[in-house]
């Protein structure tokens, strides 16, 4: 894409108002506009780095054999009555709302009851079991503090996933090799080094649950890790006690504390959400049952909210290749119309060679133009000008490392075009 039609700019200042570095970034470089606090819409650049995280995450659950749906906002209060999670006094963050009959309604913070009503409709014998479905939605959640960017919203993207097994065992083989793929997503993502599958209590069927916390100071979680055994325990849940629940021995661990982000969580849900909106299955004898269910969610937002929090230096924000907004910023420093029309061939080869590029074609300041590449953080930048181009090379540098290299055009287009398909 040209930079010149890109209808976002970036700003020479830093937001004021915003507390948190992702916000404070993301909307310097004009990847998210912020409606009101909690509240934000994706632009372009923003989207594009949204989409690229859906599709890693889409590919690993649909290798898993997950299905994905899509269900709705609007909820209608009988559904959550049968669960008891529709009082205030039981679920504090609802957004609720009315029909203009007076019907009261609710905009989903969750779709455990929603799914498990969906599901009943197809569920009869144990062999329509077990399968899994997701769905990538907007969630409401009346937060009472929203200071943490794009990490803590009041309308956000979630990942969530449901899983609908006979009985315990099977769900536990599901159960454990979600935590696998969790890791391998996280790992995608760019943020599988500092990520650790946390222990954490867990309603409403076990005495536990997972979370995967990123450390990061931007945090408003604390977490307990060993580093070399890659196990860490939620701060709030660290006791003799839920030790002893999880089956640890404490003398075992060399634990140090880290603030950390909540990106990602595992629950076996057990039979909560299948007896109270009759989900069940006849087994072989013509006996019924409540189906098992499981419920794995991924903060959409919060996980590029981290992406920022975990990737930036001082100039500004260091996209992971895996989910940059394009893999290439191609800078262009010519004015003359020959030099013009070298620099439009290399956007074209790249473009042809299936690389996403940002092509900085305006007419700027090259400083200006460097330090907006920097805030916006694509990991290669490619700059052609009047004098590289009487070398015959291009400048190349990486977003991340600040090294510079001179390269000739066509050893950019194959080394791009093969970060594009690794
Ligand atoms: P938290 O403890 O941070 O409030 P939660 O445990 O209530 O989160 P879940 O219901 O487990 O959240 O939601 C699944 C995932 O959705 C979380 O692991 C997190 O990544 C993300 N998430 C939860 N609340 C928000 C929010 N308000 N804004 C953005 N992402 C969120
Ligand atoms: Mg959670």
């Amino acid at each position: 894409m040209r930079q010149s039609q890109l209808f976002t700019k970036i700003k020479k200042e830093v937001p004021s108002g915003e507390v948190a570095k992702n916000a404070q970034l993301l909307l310097q470089a004009g990847f998210i506009h912020k409606e009101m606090a909690g509240v934000y819409s994706f632009l372009p650049l923003g989207l594009r780095v949204i989409e690229n995280i859906k599709q890693i995450i889409r590919k690993e659950l649909n290798a898993a054999g997950c299905q994905e749906m899509c269900m709705t906002a609007l909820q209608s209060k009988a559904i959550w009555e049968k669960t008891n999670r529709w009082s205030d006094d039981v679920v504090d963050n609802w957004f609720k709302t009315t029909l203009k009959n007076g019907t009261e309604l609710g905009l989903a913070f969750t779709h455990e009851e929603s799914i498990a009503q969906i599901m009943s409709n197809y569920v009869h014998s144990y062999k329509d079991l077990p399968f899994f479905a997701y769905q990538f939605q907007t969630k409401f959640r009346n937060e009472l503090r929203a200071k943490s960017g794009i990490m803590r919203g009041r309308e956000f993207l979630m990942k969530d996933l449901y899983s609908f097994h006979t009985d315990k065992k099977a769900h536990d083989e599901f159960y454990e090799k979600m935590k696998e793929v969790y890791m391998e997503i996280f790992r995608t993502l760019g943020l599988g080094d500092n990520t650790y599958l946390t222990m954490s209590s867990g309603e409403p069927f076990s005495k536990y649950s997972f979370e995967f916390q990123t450390i990061s100071e931007a945090g408003e979680d604390t977490i307990l890790f060993d580093k070399e055994k890659k196990v860490a325990i939620n701060k709030d849940d660290f006791s003799d006690q839920i030790f002893i629940d999880f089956g640890l021995n404490k003398d075992e661990y060399n634990f140090e504390e880290a603030k950390s982000i909540e990106i990602g969580d595992i629950y076996s849900l057990g039979t909560k959400y299948s007896e109270a909106l009759n989900l069940t299955y006849a087994d072989a004898e013509g006996k019924n049952h409540p189906v098992f269910m499981g419920s794995y969610g991924i903060g959409i937002s919060r996980v590029m909210g981290t992406i920022v929090e975990v990737c930036n230096d001082k100039n500004g924000m260091i996209w992971p290749e895996e989910v940059a907004p394009f893999a290439v910023h191609l800078v262009s420093l010519c004015v003359e119309d020959s030099d013009v029309a070298k620099v439009d061939a290399l956007y074209q080869k790249l473009v042809d060679a299936g690389v996403s590029v940002l092509y900085d074609d305006r007419d700027l300041r090259p400083g200006q133009k460097f330090a907006e590449s920097d805030i916006i953080g694509i990991p290669h930048r490619v700059i052609m000008s009047k004098k590289t181009m009487q070398d015959n090379s291009v400048e190349y540098i990486d977003r991340k490392a600040g090294n510079t290299e001179f390269l000739t055009a066509d050893d950019v287009v194959r080394l791009t075009a093969s970060w594009q398909s690794s």
